[in-house]
């Protein structure tokens, strides 16, 4: 795709540029996931090579306050000392068995601790992974081919979960992937996001063939557009009055907007879940689980195949349950507190500016829609005018602001951005919004 560039870079990043022309010799687009590039914005993406609390700091050794946090697991910032020493403690004694170990135990328990609909889980290593075999388990309990999900949600890249996908589906504008063919995406109906009506009228036209919806429990990655009250309930509803179990995709808002994620916050109880991001705590730990009959049809106990060599993998279990224990009411307090910090500063900014905006939040995940009206769903969000966020992207990066690349992401803090932080990004606000203000197409 090719991307208008409103802006100057009024600074340099040769290290990073060196790296990225070395990357893109051997890597395809430089970048091993296609959000890290900066595609959508124009510029050389930031080779990181630290992190600790709040910052980051690149291949040129310039610092940034972080406001990716790796896309979401950072939520204690990054290097904390005890998850650190979880980590060492844990590699230590070796990095994979290949059997079962201590570790998955608990970590399982934290998370069937925490959220209620959780009776078992199995563990895996990415949120693709996490979805796409809810996705199965649903079809073999149900016996029923087919899967409903909403246009602008992502849940990985999963074949037949990536029509009308958010996050790089959305960044790129892609209508669709090559590489997944007609049969695999042929069972996915794909219906507009927070449209109860369209849901309730797929039902009617496929009777006893869907076996699940599919939902981001709050999207993050068509920007952040929060379900409209009573939409997850409905959804639950349809769902049990025809026999489709109801997945709630978590790996994004679990454990980061509340100790019990989404869930916590509006109480609609699904038939399973997906879980990634901040239970791993920086490493590859992902999760799915729900209603122990469901659960049960799992292999071994139950005849749905799933595996995985590096499923439950020590070194990811000790950094996820350190990581969750850390995160207690106090902690989500604080994470709450910094977000609504932050948002009344880029709000007054921007407004300061004249610049129509749309801020909308999920518990603590929050982002900047370009636009002057509300967002419910994907064509909603995709009607923003995303060159004002470049323009306002870049101002932020040259002051030492890193922002998701990308119009269509949620921005994520942690309880290690502190007074400091929150002063050096306030500082950088008001030339990235005049920037975004001055931005043309
Ligand atoms: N589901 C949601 C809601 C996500 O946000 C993501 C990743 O951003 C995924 C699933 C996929 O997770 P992973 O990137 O770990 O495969």
């Amino acid at each position: 795709m090719q991307v208008r560039i409103t802006v100057s870079f009024p600074y340099e990043a040769p290290v990073s540029q060196s790296l990225f022309e070395r990357a893109s010799a051997v890597t395809p687009g430089g970048v091993n996931s296609p959000v890290r590039a900066f595609r959508a914005v124009g510029g050389t993406p930031r080779f990181m090579v630290s992190g600790t609390g709040p910052y980051l700091t690149d291949a040129d050794g310039r610092e940034y306050v972080d406001l990716v946090c790796s896309w979401g697991p950072m939520i204690l910032g990054h290097s904390h000392p005890e998850v650190i020493a979880a980590v060492q403690d844990a590699v230590s004694r070796g990095t994979s068995f290949g059997t079962p170990g201590a570790g998955e135990v608990e970590l399982a328990e934290e998370i069937v601790a925490r959220i209620e609909p959780v009776e078992q889980v199995r563990l895996v290593s990415s949120g693709t992974e996490a979805t796409m075999s809810a996705i199965r388990l649903a079809r073999g309990f149900t016996g029923r081919p087919k899967v409903v999900k909403f246009a602008g949600c992502y849940h990985g890249h999963v074949d037949a979960l990536l029509a009308a996908a958010g996050s790089g589906v959305a960044t790129f504008g892609l209508p669709d992937t090559p590489g997944v063919t007609g049969a695999q995406a042929g069972d996915t109906i794909v219906l507009p996001y927070n449209d109860l009506e369209a849901v309730r009228t797929a039902f009617a036209a496929h009777p006893g063939e869907i076996a699940c919806v599919i939902t981001e429990a709050s999207p993050g990655n068509m920007g952040v557009v929060p379900p409209l009250p009573g939409f997850n309930q409905g959804l639950k509803d349809i769902c049990s009055g025809n026999g489709a179990l109801y997945i709630s995709d978590e790996v994004m808002t679990g454990f980061r907007v509340s100790k019990s994620g989404w869930y916590g916050i509006n109480g609609v109880r699904p038939d399973l879940m997906t879980f990634g991001k901040v239970m791993g705590g920086g490493f590859p730990a992902a999760a799915f689980g729900g209603r122990a009959d469901v659960m049960a049809h799992l292999a071994p106990a139950g005849p749905v195949y799933q595996a995985g060599t590096l499923s439950g993998n020590p070194i990811a279990t000790a950094a996820g349950v350190a990581q969750l224990r850390l995160l207690d009411d106090a902690a989500y307090e604080k994470v709450d507190a910094v977000s609504a910090e932050l948002r009344a500063l880029v709000t007054e900014a921007l407004a300061k500016e004249g610049v129509a905006h749309r801020l909308q939040v999920a518990g603590n995940m929050f982002s900047v829609f370009f636009t002057g009206a509300d967002v419910t769903n994907y064509e909603e969000a995709k009607a923003q005018e995303s060159f004002r966020f470049t323009a306002f992207f870049h101002s932020m990066l040259a002051q030492g602001v890193y922002l998701p690349p990308s119009a269509f992401e949620s921005w994520f803090v942690s309880t290690a951005h502190d007074t400091q932080a929150v002063e050096r990004i306030a500082a950088a606000l008001p030339a990235a919004a005049r920037a975004a203000a001055e931005a043309t197409e």
